[in-house]
């Protein structure tokens, strides 16, 4: 078979690889990426979707139907609680309704939509911006070389083999990354905890819900310990379950023989009714671990989304952090490519991304110890942050950001008191462009973008004089002119800077820099910092 020569090459299509073919799509740059299996998933395993993660999808264009089809499959704006049984006592409500008291700090919400609706939407995006995908196909061996990965892919129905020769290679091959393993890259982490299961099945269970309002509900009590998610019309759903018996001396090997009747047998202790007609769909298992890679970069290739970590379900967090990979990596490659950054720009995918996902892999630990498995006890587990610190407020440090003096941003704060922090996401303002209302964020997602406050009057000239000098593909705006109002009079105050003050945030839509009032508006200084934020 012909040989076929790509940009990048992913390797897995689920969640993970198709984000990043979408977003090097929208960066245009091609991809190619392989899925082992037929098609996309068939199971719905992520399927709370955070506000970042909407974000990002706003910026290439399946926000809305990303909504539409999740209202369809869930009700939205439910809680995250606890019950002993679905039938009877409640434990606890740790989210009384998934949007509330965060809608101010973005143009999105969070919504619940499983995988198995969601990646034929990136998969269709994805294809429309040029990506190429191969289902059926994988990858068998990879090799790095000068210049490029040369990798062997296999047609698994025809048994046609082909060789690729990519400039790069994305791992988004899953928590058993192959690639991971070949490039001998460790883990590091609390190791795995309980065999678990998800038992996937149908039965109308709107008696049992009683009108409440319910996304994620766990259930704890002394036979069995998971969560149940259901879908509309409360006629399908699933029920993972981490640990059976005693809760301080739990059996965790929930997985192993476990047959079609003991899982029927579960579900009726769960739903706490045997009064509901249940078929069982199908049982996966899966490793309930807490662990991340020790790097997340060997010369030109990248792990990304679980291949890069892996953690518990609570919280929502395993395929979120796996998009925000994607999204990291996905400018960086392309500014690389296009030659309008220097390849070290890529070294700082790691010193970014891997700090934030061992945060977030501990912060899911903590809500698997405090939610479901006390008996791991909570001696040296991080306290629980507030879900959005986690989601919105974590920060980067590295050559790609520019502190404010000498500060490092600290991993995590709440977004709202980020306040355009350089290695923070940029702040929400709801702002009027051309007699539009959009968001700050809707300016950002292709190009760096200079913004300078009402009075930096200054900025425009020398940052369009600085991006002639260094060619970096800048966007300029001043908030009050060329169209673009601040209805509400807070962007200054919302990025920490005087109204004659700028910051330049970049194409992921995190603050590379700021200056606080006008004292810096020089062309010299903003080519000095579109080089430094390129690597050049
Ligand atoms: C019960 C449960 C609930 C969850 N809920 C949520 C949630 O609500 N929100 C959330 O964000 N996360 C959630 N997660 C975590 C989330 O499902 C994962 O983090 C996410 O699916 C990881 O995606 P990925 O693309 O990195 O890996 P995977 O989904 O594992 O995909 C890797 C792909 O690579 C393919 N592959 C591997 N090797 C090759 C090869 N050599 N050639 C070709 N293809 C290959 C595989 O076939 C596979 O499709 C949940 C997990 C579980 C178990």
């Amino acid at each position: 078979m012909r040989e076929v020569e790509v940009p990048v090459l992913i390797v897995g299509g689920s969640l993970v690889g198709l984000s990043t073919a979408l977003l090097l799509g929208h960066h245009g740059v091609r991809s190619l990426a392989v899925e082992r299996h037929r098609g996309t998933a068939i199971h719905p395993r992520a399927a709370q979707i955070n506000q970042r993660t909407m974000e990002i999808f706003r910026t290439v264009g399946i926000e809305q139907i990303v909504r539409q089809k999740s209202g369809e499959q869930f009700v939205q704006d439910g809680a995250i609680m606890a019950v002993e049984t679905l039938a009877g006592k409640e434990l606890a409500w740790f989210i009384s309704n998934l949007n509330e008291g965060i809608r101010d700090v973005s143009p999105t919400e969070r919504v619940f939509i499983s995988q198995s609706l969601l990646e034929p939407l990136l998969k269709a995006r994805s294809l429309e911006l040029g990506a190429e995908l191969r289902f059926g196909v994988e990858m068998v061996s990879f090799e790095e070389r000068a210049g490029g990965v040369t990798a062997v892919v296999r047609d698994r129905a025809s048994g046609s083999e082909q060789t690729i020769h990519a400039g790069f290679l994305v791992a988004a091959d899953g928590a058993h990354s192959r690639i991971r393993e070949r490039l001998g890259i460790r883990v590091r982490g609390r190791g795995a905890f309980s065999n678990s299961v998800t038992i996937y099945f149908r039965g109308d269970v709107t008696p049992l819900l009683r009108g409440r309002n319910l996304s994620v509900i766990y259930v704890n009590n002394p036979l069995l310990r998971g969560f149940f998610r259901f879908e509309k019309p409360f006629n399908t759903g699933f029920l993972a379950i981490n640990m059976l018996g005693d809760p301080d001396k739990p059996i965790t090997d929930v997985s192993t023989g476990l047959t079609e009747e003991r899982a029927l047998e579960l579900i009726r202790l769960a739903l706490g009714s045997n009064d509901i007609p249940i078929t069982i769909e199908n049982i996966m298992p899966w490793t309930a671990t807490a662990e991340a890679a020790e790097h997340f970069q060997r010369g030109r290739i990248f792990l990304a989304g679980d291949a890069a970590h892996v953690m518990p379900p609570n919280g929502g967090f395993g395929g979120n952090t796996g998009v925000a990979d994607a999204h990291n990596l996905a400018w960086k490659l392309a500014m690389v490519i296009k030659g309008k950054a220097r390849p070290d720009l890529l070294s700082t995918y790691e010193p970014e991304r891997l700090p934030v996902a061992e945060f977030t892999v501990e912060q899911a630990y903590s809500r698997y110890v405090t939610r479901t498995a006390p008996y791991l006890g909570t001696k040296g587990i991080q306290p629980v942050e507030d879900d959005l610190n986690v989601e919105l407020g974590y920060a980067y440090n590295s050559a790609a950001v520019i502190p404010d003096g000498d500060v490092a941003p600290r991993l995590h704060e709440n977004p709202r008191e980020s306040r355009g922090r350089p290695g923070t996401r940029a702040p929400h303002v709801w702002l009027d462009f051309k007699g539009e209302r959009i968001s700050s964020l809707d300016l950002y997602g292709s190009k760096f973008v200079l913004m300078a406050g009402p009075d930096g009057v200054d900025w425009p000239e020398s940052a369009r004089r600085a991006a002639e000098r260094t060619g970096a593909d800048l966007d300029i705006h001043r908030v009050g002119a060329a169209g673009l109002n601040d209805p509400g009079r807070s962007f200054a105050d919302a990025h920490g800077i005087a109204a004659s003050g700028a910051v330049i945030v970049r194409p992921d839509g995190f603050v590379g820099w700021r200056a606080a009032d006008a004292a810096q508006a020089s062309a010299e200084t903003v080519a000095r910092i579109l080089s430094a934020l390129t690597c050049r």
